[in-house]
């Protein structure tokens, strides 16, 4: 398995189970893959159908307990997102949205400007046809919360090998009994692919069948700045003109502030400074506050992106023990994927949830 945040949250719930020993194989560091490039905003707000809504949905409730659990600097940030627009269709649009999840029992509203202003001091939100908030969303520091998963782990007896590529497996009448890597072979008795976007090359090596799309995407750091926002966690801001898309916008624990534009699936590549600058510059349009960040370009982070979008969840039906998890929304769907999966690992179960995700539908 990789260390990104499903592998971590996977190989710590399953650490907590009696006589289990998890070994993470990692062939560079924790995070530094989909993870340590997500916008990592946990939620089930643009999540469609109402199926794959409401999976997000019950991963998004668990990441409270999970936070309980861990009960160390997870980097979890509550207070909800909220988002305007000012553009009569758009502001449409969010309406129908916000009547449609509320049926679906999404704790969301639509708000004044008035009420905007009261939660979010500092912002400077220009013309407002439509406003929303919804309270439960979260955002997470994905390197604290994947440190935190492999130290508790590890406590409960889990190996971490870093810079250490998985290169095949050992086959024998249909299942895996050793894993190869760059240093040595790993004997196991259930391997489980939490490589994001890697699972596809990996998973071939043993006859499996997972493909994926292609799915660059940009979310750019600034130097620390003062805290900006008070109350919610994220932030999702119309575009300033017809030529630009929207911009969401979330604040760390050091200050600095992570943003990117368009939808979560929005395909962007342009990791140059001169594309950081300009995003940054329109943040500063709203949070006029922040005029002293200065934009640090990041490179472009792919998505794990099954090629029908949902998640790929499950034991596979040509190797017997080997346990695929692939996905994206990773950050939302982490606590109920690591939680999940173990009952099936573990204890044999078929969670229902999953019925619908599992790897077979490629074949
Ligand atoms: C720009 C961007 C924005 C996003 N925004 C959001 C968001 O707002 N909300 C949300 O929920 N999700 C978001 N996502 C998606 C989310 O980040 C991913 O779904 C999630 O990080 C996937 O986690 P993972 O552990 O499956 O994969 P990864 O984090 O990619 O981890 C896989 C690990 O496997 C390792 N690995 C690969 N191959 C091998 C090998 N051969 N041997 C050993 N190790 C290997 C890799 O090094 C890596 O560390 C975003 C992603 C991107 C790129």
């Amino acid at each position: 398995m990789g260390a990104g945040i499903i592998g971590a949250s996977l190989g710590y719930h399953l650490s907590r189970r009696n006589g289990i020993a998890v070994t993470f194989l990692e062939r560079d560091i924790p995070g530094a893959g989909a993870s340590g490039h997500s916008f990592a905003w946990a939620n089930a707000f643009g999540k469609d159908p109402r199926e794959y809504h409401t999976f997000n949905r019950r991963s998004l409730d668990m990441w409270y307990r999970l936070a309980h659990q861990l009960n160390a600097d997870i980097g979890i940030h509550y207070g909800g997102e909220m988002r305007w627009e000012n553009n009569p269709q758009r502001a449409l649009q969010l309406r129908d949205r916000i009547r449609q999840i509320q049926t679906w029992g999404y704790p969301c509203r639509l708000i004044t400007r008035d009420e905007m202003l009261a939660l979010e001091p500092h912002l400077h939100p220009g013309t407002v046809e439509a406003a929303s908030f919804s309270e439960a969303d979260i955002h997470i520091e994905t390197d604290k919360f994947i440190n935190v998963c492999l130290r508790r782990a590890c406590e409960a007896g889990a190996v971490v090998h870093p810079k250490t590529g998985v290169t095949g497996f050992v086959i024998h009448n249909g299942s895996i009994t050793a894993v190869k890597t760059t240093d040595a072979e790993f004997p196991c008795d259930v391997v489980v692919l939490a490589s994001g976007v890697q699972t596809t090359e990996l998973s071939s090596l043993a006859q499996v069948h997972i493909p994926q799309q292609r799915s660059p995407g940009i979310v750019i750091k600034t130097t620390p700045c003062a805290e900006v926002l008070h109350n919610v966690s994220i932030i999702h801001a119309p575009s300033t003109d017809e030529n630009h898309q929207h911009l969401h916008l979330r604040q760390l624990t050091d200050g600095s502030l992570r943003i990117g534009q368009g939808t979560q699936e929005g395909i962007n590549r342009d990791d140059s400074q001169q594309h950081a600058d300009a995003l940054l510059a329109r943040a500063k349009i709203y949070l006029p506050a922040i005029a002293d960040a200065k934009a640090i370009p990041t490179p472009a982070g792919y998505r794990p992106m099954p090629l029908d979008g949902f998640p790929v969840l499950g034991f596979t039906k040509a190797v017997e023990n080997l346990y695929i998890a692939l996905m994206h929304s990773g950050v939302t769907l982490a606590p109920l994927v690591g939680e999940m999966a173990t009952l099936e690992i573990v204890d044999d179960a078929r969670v229902d949830w999953f019925a619908s995700y599992r790897p077979e539908r490629f074949r």
